[in-house]
């Protein structure tokens, strides 16, 4: 609803992030009853895909999850700090320089080379403790893991494992997002091979998509990130997740424009009839994309503003952007009231259609000045 909660709910921003922790334990839910019996993580790197680490981690926690992958070293120790007894997996792995943050963390870190298994343990001979790690495999993605001539090596030496415990080997599919792509296939087949030639452990390839996959690419531990933050994991299907996130602006400003006035940097839109604009306090400082802005790839991106929607007008500045609410009621535009830019009907995936990238983009881009409600009591 838009309306008078706006001055008293923006608290000095010039919008409003709404974060509904329910709807990601409730995504959760859905998914590790979808993978079980396999076991279900939470991927909560780049500050829980921008909605925070602590609420989101604390929320999954007390909905039974007690495993985490963050992406960076520094990203567990804010983990850490949340939730005091979970496993946290490292994607980035035994980051160069990130002793300390290991020692202090207890997190597992996802080793993918020759080099970093050797680092790992020399670090583990050094604190004379047999610690725990993830072997990633590369089977396809090219971006982290074990490429076959190193995966050779340490099938032929498993003394090079010996230091520490293995406590899962996984891969990352490139594919999954796609469930008719022939990679996928070779993927599964590359990995269960490769995976053979190890010592036994529990197994993961699947991220939010790979869920979606089938039974198959379920192994011991599903991944999912996306999929708990409400974006659709396939995109050719209808998305099963409940929407987390609802965005709103506040408007700063109504004004009257002629014919013959143009709008905004570039006078990219030039009015040839007399119309009315609201200025919204949000721009791509916000996440706002500045091609959801005029010539963006999908235009009639709009606000909601009541029930009516609300069409940019022009460029998207930093920190505005203004939308053309000719014929709406001057009770619902004007300065005060909040404008929509994401709610339950038009999400990330819609608004990254947009912007012409994904709906993990959207979320990760929100930025910090948006004042935050955490559905569920938490506030932050
Ligand atoms: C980010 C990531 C995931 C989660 O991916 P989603 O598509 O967001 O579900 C899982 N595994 C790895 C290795 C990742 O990098």
């Amino acid at each position: 609803m838009t309306g008078s909660l706006s001055n008293s709910a923006l608290s000095g921003a010039g919008g409003v992030l709404t974060i509904d922790l329910n709807a990601i334990t409730a995504n959760y839910a859905l998914l590790s009853g979808l993978a079980q019996p396999a076991a279900c993580a939470a991927v909560v790197k780049a500050d829980a895909y921008g909605l925070g680490t602590a609420p989101v981690a604390r929320a999954l926690s007390r909905a039974g999850c007690d495993r985490f992958f963050v992406a960076l070293p520094a990203e567990a120790t804010v983990l850490r700090a949340a939730v005091e007894d979970a496993r946290i997996f490292v994607l980035g792995g035994f980051v160069p320089g990130s002793e300390d943050c290991f020692r202090e963390t207890g997190a597992v870190p996802v080793l993918g080379s020759l080099d970093e298994i050797a680092a790992w343990a020399t670090f583990c001979s050094a604190e004379k403790k047999r610690l725990p790690a993830v072997l990633h495999l590369d089977t396809g993605m090219n971006r982290l893991g074990l490429d076959a001539i190193s995966l050779e090596r340490v099938a032929a030496d498993p003394d090079l494992l010996a230091s520490f415990e293995t406590l899962l080997i996984m891969t990352h599919l490139a594919c999954s997002d796609t469930p008719d792509h022939a990679l996928n296939a070779v993927q599964l087949e590359r990995f269960k091979k490769s995976a053979a030639r190890l010592p036994a452990a529990p197994l993961s390839a699947a991220n939010s998509a790979g869920i979606f996959n089938g039974a198959d690419y379920h192994f011991d531990l599903v991944r999912p990130g996306i999929a708990l933050y409400g974006g659709n994991p396939i995109p050719a299907n209808t998305n099963p997740l409940t929407p987390v996130i609802g965005l709103k602006a506040g408007i700063l400003q109504v004004r009257d424009v002629g014919s013959g006035d143009s709008v905004g940097y570039g006078a990219a839109v030039t009015y040839d009839r007399p119309a009315r604009i609201a200025i919204l306090a949000a721009g791509y400082a916000d996440g706002l994309f500045r091609n959801l802005g005029t010539g963006g790839p999908a235009p009639g991106y709009g606000a909601r503003i009541g029930d009516h929607i609300a069409p940019v007008v022009g460029r998207v500045s930093m920190d505005l952007i203004a939308v053309d609410v000719t014929g709406i009621p001057d009770h619902l535009a004007r300065r005060g009231e909040l404008a929509d830019l994401i709610w339950k009907d038009f999400g990330i995936d819609e608004m990254g259609c947009h912007a012409g990238t994904i709906g993990y983009e959207i979320l990760t881009r929100l930025g910090t000045r948006y004042h935050r409600v955490y559905l569920d009591g938490e506030t932050g």
